[in-house]
């Protein structure tokens, strides 16, 4: 089998409300591009990068000559054709390098007619748990789904327990000052004091803030409190003063600095980071996530699976690396929930009891739905991209790091996120 095309189609996807966050917005929509490899069997094999625009399908079209005649299994001589480590200095390709490893796997596991786990040390559990993730949410075009008030939180985190049966609950922050945001959180936990609970405020807070506000969570109910502050020498100081475990899908990123963050354990006796929130797109793969996954066994550092935004296909990759990891003790992260629709077949994964079943069939076992893929590619074309860091209800902010510029929880702005 020899890789004879690369396609990439960027398509937009609407969500129920807009998303906000420490550093802005999802504007009403997900923007992701899809990306097709296609072998000389004629098989395709399916692969997902957030973003998009013409940039990022002339990115992948642009790989095409490096990767045209070449075996798809032959996977780490691909990691080195686009991700060279001193080339990747002048042009870091870790996010399409990602994307095109989930579609080589897809096309070896149809080739082989197994699914993408049992290439990956095999399956240990057949369904995937899912965490909430609660947003704080602008209200959509219709006026429904704002997420701003501690009732408006309550409400939705009813909702989405009673819909999808989730027993962890992760409330994104960094919106609002930490006071308020605090006492949001520490309804939530104490709403469902049997669920467990996470808090990610993108890491806007300071060490002092974050400080605070982990001892003032420590008798929650907390898998972990997650990038309080930005750094690794910053999440170092928070954690040597909370008594909560600390997760990181910022600072600990790849093999340098989990590294790093195993020495400081080493050197310390505990680490910066203990958990280390692992996303198929930031690793550059699903098979980087589990080798980071071997190690963080060996160190007895706690994992999870983390979620950059998705559709189906990422979806996809997320369930397959979640099945595959014995060490896998937390609820993944997944935007999921947030969309209205996928571009996949037989339409978007369904939830049961909180969890999602890993896709029995070969290779990622999912496929394109075209007439989907077609209409969102055309949504996309409509209304183009959106600035993931502005906020359609702030125009002109940006925040500092760490911030002071918070939202005000009184201003129920209603900003049109179309225009
Ligand atoms: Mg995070």
């Amino acid at each position: 089998m020899k890789i004879q095309d690369i396609r990439a189609t960027t398509v937009t996807v609407p969500l129920e409300a807009p998303l906000r966050h420490a550093n802005g917005c999802h504007w009403g929509r997900f923007v992701r591009t899809v990306v097709e490899v296609e072998a000389d069997n004629g098989l395709i094999g399916l692969g997902e990068m957030g973003g998009g625009g013409e940039s990022a399908e002339a990115a992948f079209r642009a790989l095409k000559p490096y990767l045209a005649g070449t075996d798809p299994f032959r996977l780490e001589e691909m990691r080195f054709r686009i991700c060279n480590p001193t080339a990747s200095l002048y042009n870091n390709r870790t996010q399409l390098h990602a994307a095109l490893e989930f579609a080589c796997l897809d096309l070896m596991g149809q080739h082989l007619g197994l699914p993408v786990s049992e290439l990956l040390g095999g399956r240990v559990r057949e369904q995937v748990g899912f965490a909430s993730y609660l947003f704080y949410r602008y209200p959509n075009l219709d006026g429904v789904f704002e997420v701003r008030t501690p009732d408006q939180l309550l409400a939705e985190a009813d909702r989405l327990k009673e819909r999808y049966g989730f027993t962890a609950h992760k409330l994104k922050g960094g919106v609002f000052p930490p006071d308020y945001e605090l006492a949001c959180y520490r309804s939530l936990a104490e709403r469902f004091p049997d669920d467990r609970v996470r808090y990610d405020p993108n890491g806007v807070l300071s060490v002092e803030e974050g400080i605070r506000f982990g001892q003032a969570i420590e008798d929650l109910y907390n898998d972990y409190l997650e990038d309080p502050s930005f750094g690794l020498a910053a999440m170092a100081r928070v954690r040597g003063m909370v008594r909560v475990p600390l997760a990181t899908n910022t600072v600990v990123i790849n093999f340098e600095q989990l590294a790093q963050n195993i020495l400081q354990m080493g050197a310390t006796g505990a680490p910066p980071v203990d958990i280390v929130l692992l996303d198929t797109t930031f690793w550059g793969g699903i098979r980087p996530c589990i080798k980071a996954a071997g190690l963080c066994e060996t160190f007895n550092l706690g994992i999870a699976v983390h979620s950059s935004g998705e559709l189906g296909i990422q979806l996809a990759t997320m369930l397959h690396l979640g099945s595959v990891l014995p060490n896998l003790t937390f609820a993944a992260d997944a935007h999921y929930h947030h969309l209205l629709d996928d571009v996949i077949e037989g339409g978007p994964f369904t939830y049961n009891a909180g969890r999602i079943a890993v896709p029995q069939g070969p290779g990622l076992g999912v496929r394109l739905d075209r007439d989907k893929l077609n209409r969102y590619a055309e949504l996309f074309r409509e209304l183009g991209g959106y600035p993931y860091d502005q906020d359609p209800g702030r125009p002109g902010w940006a925040p500092l790091v760490p911030n002071e510029r918070w939202a005000d929880p009184e201003d129920a702005t209603r900003p049109d996120p179309l225009k």
